[in-house]
């Protein structure tokens, strides 16, 4: 690991300027995923900045009926709160599908939308990847692509978004809280926030340097049945091969998104509306536009049996 220097911010606002003004500084959360690709030398920060004690670790009720759930929440305490199991089961269940306890301890509600993909040629130093090093080529196109993306991709990059967390969110309209290096806040809808590859696929975010994540919002629960489904390749403590978010209502309508197969959780809202006909017809519109390689079509395939099981198991 490479030597950097350390601060702990003392506001959202101090934070976001620190981080704009000093070249080469990244913010530090649960660090479960930052930690480990500075060891592997992935990401070279020459300055973190400890956001940890901001008195961002919060679930608040909000005016509109929902709840705002502070970027430094642990996974292990919005997956448990109340509300959230209530009303966001979905929620609660893809964050417990997620990683492992001790590291959803550590684990926070930004770091967790930001955390980078797990394409093994990413991790690889000695391996081409345009993710981790802009126009070295992607090694995943013509190499060992089966965990990867099918929808989104481009020539660049064919990676996906790891998080379980993201994808309920998306299904739930979540949108993200921002503060910016000169003190002004936004919210962005979290269909917006992670960006598709393009020939940039190192910029995976709309964030702006230095912008930092202060809370996720959730609207007001939607009712329904909440189910999330994870298939994978061991039983826990591994990432999704796909995953699928459903929201499913008594007379067949609802809401789906899907992770594992795209960069970022996929959501297409004119699927929702063959839901009614069934998993045949909806995951045919999600899928529009698939580019599968040899080792990853089985995920087309995967996705329509995951999405007729949800739908089966909201019937029941
Ligand atoms: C073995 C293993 C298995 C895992 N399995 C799963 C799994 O099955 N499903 C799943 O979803 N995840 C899984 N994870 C990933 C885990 O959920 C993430 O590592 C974790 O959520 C990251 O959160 P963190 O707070 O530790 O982020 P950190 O490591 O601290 O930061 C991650 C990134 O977020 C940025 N960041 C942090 N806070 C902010 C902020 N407030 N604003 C802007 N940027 C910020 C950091 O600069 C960094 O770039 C696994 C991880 C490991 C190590
Ligand atoms: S798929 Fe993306 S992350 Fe993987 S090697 Fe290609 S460019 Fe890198």
């Amino acid at each position: 690991m490479r030597s950097f220097t350390y601060e702990r911010a003392t506001s959202a606002a101090d934070a976001a300027a620190r981080a704009a003004g000093t070249p080469g500084a990244r913010f530090i959360a649960g660090g479960t995923n930052l930690l480990d690709l500075m060891k592997l030398e992935i990401e070279t920060p020459g300055h973190l900045i400890d956001v940890n004690r901001l008195g961002l670790d919060r679930i608040e009720a909000t005016d509109d009926g929902g709840l705002r759930i502070g970027a430094l929440v642990r996974n292990t305490d919005l997956a448990a709160d109340e509300r959230v199991r209530r009303d966001y089961g979905l929620l609660s269940r893809a964050l417990m599908a997620g990683a492992s306890g001790q590291l959803r301890n550590k684990a926070t509600t930004a770091g967790n939308l930001m955390q980078r993909t797990r394409c093994p040629y990413f991790y690889d130093t000695s391996q081409p990847c345009n993710k981790r090093k802009p126009g070295s080529g992607c090694s995943a196109i013509d190499g060992f692509s089966r965990q990867l993306g099918v929808v989104g991709v481009s020539d660049a990059c064919i990676a996906t978004h790891p998080s379980d967390m993201a994808v309920a969110m998306r299904a739930l309209d979540a949108e993200v809280e921002t503060v910016k290096p000169d003190g002004t806040s936004r919210a962005i809808p979290i269909a917006d926030f992670h960006r598709l590859p393009g020939e940039t696929p190192h910029v995976e975010t709309v964030l702006e340097a230095g912008e930092l994540i202060t809370a996720v919002r959730l609207p007001a629960p939607v009712g329904g049945r909440h189910i999330y489904r994870k298939v994978r390749d061991r039983a826990s403590y591994a990432f999704a091969l796909v995953s699928v978010a459903a929201v499913v209502h008594p007379d067949g309508t609802g809401r789906v998104a899907v992770g594992g197969i795209a960069p970022k959780p996929w959501r297409v809202e004119a699927a929702e509306r063959e839901l009614p006909r069934g998993a045949n017809s909806a995951s045919a519109a999600l899928l529009a536009g698939a580019r599968p390689t040899e080792h990853n079509a089985f995920k087309l395939t995967l996705v329509e049996r995951t999405l007729a099981a949800v739908l089966e198991e909201a019937r029941s």
